[in-house]
């Protein structure tokens, strides 16, 4: 496969990555970040098990990226079940490790419970979250100290760099929502609390993002909404994704995935579809595409270039 590179006028692209669960798979999501972060994304996010299940590995998955590679990692913080004590310590980990890019969520309820069981612990929504990150950061002292090479005992004293704080957005509202406009409350819930950006669910149809952008900017939400595109290559794939987000089915891409008797024409047909998705919401006013790379990046860099966002690296050009 060849290299390739952000082209000069494209828009602002990012990845998702979730914590391997191997030592193998380690290796292989190295590479395959190797890979993304040459691309130029702007972040490449990290998820993080609700409750705390993969709590260790995603934090050392962004530490890696800030230490391997030159894009900023954004690190995924859940807050369901825990209590304010254990979610303050949380933020104040990751904060130490030098994030200072988080996407603040509620996480799932464990499987079976519903909203009104006692699952949700302190904090019972991810506007609560963002506002606890500001919090454990503005008692930080404002400035860190770093060591001036070359001059033992000496330190160059700089301010601290303001957390950014992403939330989630559903263009076709949360899956346990109790009226059609809770999923645009929430959002100007996390808004007032101090979020600086969201990141949509996936979607199947350009107008889900755009209606929802232009009802979100009606109601005051001011924020960039970067639209989540997830490239469906095989009918198991879009099966999994429905039951994990509840989605309704998209029945077109749907039956072209069923029509095609491999997995070359499925992956060419998941790729043709994110990529129109992602010309349409691009010449639609979106600020940047955000792309579920589910730990591959084969995929993703080809929606990417054949959207039009990438070039062959000039090495590789010159190959
Ligand atoms: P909230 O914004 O707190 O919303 C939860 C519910 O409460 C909604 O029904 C909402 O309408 C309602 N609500 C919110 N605020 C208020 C309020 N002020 N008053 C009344 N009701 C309110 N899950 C993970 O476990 N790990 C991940 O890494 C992860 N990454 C994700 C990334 C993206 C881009 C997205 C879209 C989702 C991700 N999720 C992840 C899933 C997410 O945790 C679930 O969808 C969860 O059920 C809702 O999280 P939230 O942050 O939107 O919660």
């Amino acid at each position: 496969m060849t290299a390739a590179v952000r082209t000069a006028d494209a828009v602002p692209f990012s990845f998702e990555i979730y914590p391997p669960r191997s030592d193998a798979a380690t290796a292989a999501l190295h590479e395959t970040i190797r890979h993304l972060a040459d691309a130029g994304p702007r972040f490449i996010s990290v998820t993080y098990g609700a409750g705390g299940s993969t709590g260790g590995r995603s934090l050392e998955l962004v530490r890696h990226i800030r230490e391997t590679t030159d894009v900023e990692p954004l690190a995924h913080l859940t807050c369901v079940g825990t209590t304010y004590a254990d979610a303050a310590r949380l933020i104040r980990e990751f904060l130490d490790a030098g994030i200072t890019s988080f996407l603040a969520l509620r996480g799932d309820p464990p499987l079976g419970a519903t909203e009104d069981d006692a699952f949700l612990g302190d904090l019972e929504t991810a506007a609560q979250l963002v506002q606890l990150i500001h919090r454990v950061q503005a008692e930080r002292s404002p400035y860190t100290e770093c060591p001036i090479p070359g001059v033992p005992g000496a330190a160059r004293v700089d301010r601290r760099r303001k957390a950014e704080i992403s939330v989630a957005a559903f263009p076709n509202g949360h899956p346990r929502s109790r009226h059609p406009h809770e999923h645009i409350d929430a959002l100007l819930a996390k808004q007032a609390a101090g979020a600086t950006s969201a990141i949509t669910q996936l979607f199947f149809h350009a107008d889900d993002y755009l209606g929802f952008v232009e009802q979100s900017r009606a109601a005051g939400v001011v924020i960039p909404i970067l639209p989540g595109i997830m490239p469906i290559v095989s009918p198991a794939r879009l099966r999994r994704v429905l039951e994990l987000t509840g989605e309704q089915l998209p029945t077109g891409l749907a039956a072209a995935l069923d029509a095609e008797p491999t997995a070359e024409g499925q992956r060419a047909v998941g790729i043709a579809h994110a990529v129109e998705l992602a010309r349409e919401v691009v010449a639609g006013g979106a600020p940047g595409i955000h792309l579920y790379a589910f730990n591959h990046h084969e995929t993703v860099l080809e929606v990417l270039r054949e959207a039009g966002a990438l070039v062959p690296s000039e090495l590789e050009a010159a190959r």
